[in-house]
């Protein structure tokens, strides 16, 4: 019984942000000085295995872990030994997560083993001093030892960076011969006006047809038709023979194609990173040993699905579009 929308479209994919908490504070993501979802509302572990159980039943066949840090909630290997049943069964076709990478050294071999074969990391500089004012508490030594242990545990590596104008724009040509170098693929993502942050977001923003422009200077980009189900649109780049993905909410509105909803860790679904609408879970997912409330509760919230997002940056609208943090939904 698959889970369409009120557009037709088919929501196969399923973002699962199992913490909202985080050992980085970037400063386009987070205020250094956060208030976090209470613990108490909190879903178990079993809680989350069950409610990605029936949206699996419910069609979904890519399931990506996220956060806040997906790894450094307790236990979460747990989590995903278990949701690797789904992978054995058939049932589910990727199992992966986007990780900041500051505990891939412990987990990436685990990671492999249960199934998960590629990931993304998220990584704005290569330049130590940068990438600790950036994540304000990260060091970028321990991430690199993360993507070694990943690379040798044989998992597929995608470097996201989001691009931040005067921070990383200059920096991006050799963060991408880096990453082709290494065999991994590269996304760039524009800004998106989620929640207060200390920082302005119009300073950082830079629209991904500048950078393209930029880019273009010293690469040869030719659009190809690749795409992994993401909104990404990939060029391949000729001197590196690696594949570049550009993904632009901001510039470029990608939501008639749009495939997935946000599961929070307190249980909330979101249908659109973009809007404030939202369907509770967590009460459906409690109220009763079966599953037949959350299913309901589920079609319910499918059907809400709105058509897009209405993000916007600029000077007159200095203000988040939504009022969550990207860590709550994940990103
Ligand atoms: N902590 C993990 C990580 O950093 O990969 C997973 C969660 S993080 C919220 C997911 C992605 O969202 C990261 O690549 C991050 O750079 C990106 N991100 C966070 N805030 C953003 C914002 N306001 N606009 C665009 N991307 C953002
Ligand atoms: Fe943490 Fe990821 Fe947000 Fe950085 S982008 S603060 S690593 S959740």
């Amino acid at each position: 019984m698959d889970m369409i929308d009120p557009f037709g479209r088919a929501i196969t994919y399923l973002r699962v942000s199992v913490t909202d908490r985080c050992d980085f504070r970037c400063v386009y993501c987070m205020a250094e000085d956060m208030a976090f979802l209470p613990r108490k509302d909190l879903l178990s572990l079993e809680e989350l295995d069950r409610l990605c159980t029936v949206f699996i039943e419910k069609g979904v066949r890519k399931l990506r872990l996220t956060g806040g840090e997906p790894l450094v909630r307790k236990n979460i290997m747990h989590l995903v030994r278990e949701l690797s049943r789904h992978l054995r069964s058939g049932a589910l076709e990727e199992l992966t997560l986007t990780t900041n990478g500051s505990q891939l050294w412990r987990f990436a071999g685990e990671l492999a083993d249960a199934g998960v074969r590629r990931i993304n990391v998220s990584l704005d500089t290569l330049d130590p001093e940068k990438f600790h004012a950036i994540t304000r508490w990260g060091h970028l030594d321990k991430v690199m030892a993360g993507i070694d242990a990943a690379q040798q545990a044989g998992l597929g590596i995608k470097i996201n960076a989001v691009a931040l104008r005067g921070f990383n724009d200059m920096e991006l040509p050799d963060i991408l011969r880096w990453a082709h170098g290494r065999g991994m693929d590269m996304t760039v993502i524009e800004t998106m006006p989620m929640g207060e942050i200390d920082a302005d977001r119009t300073d950082q923003y830079l629209p991904l047809s500048v950078l393209r422009a930029q880019l273009e200077r010293q690469f040869t980009l030719t659009d190809i038709p690749f795409r992994t189900g993401g909104p990404a649109r990939y060029v391949e780049v000729a001197e590196t023979g690696g594949r570049l993905g550009f993904i632009t909410p901001m510039t470029h509105n990608f939501c008639e194609s749009c495939n997935r909803v946000r599961l929070t860790c307190t249980g909330t679904l979101y249908m659109c990173l973009g809007q404030e609408d939202a369907a509770d879970l967590r009460a459906p997912l409690r109220a009763s040993e079966g599953n037949e409330l959350l299913s309901a509760a589920i079609d319910e919230a499918i059907g809400r699905k709105p058509k897009g997002h209405d993000f916007i940056i600029d000077r007159r609208t200095n203000r988040p579009s939504v009022s969550r943090h990207m860590s709550v939904t994940g990103g």
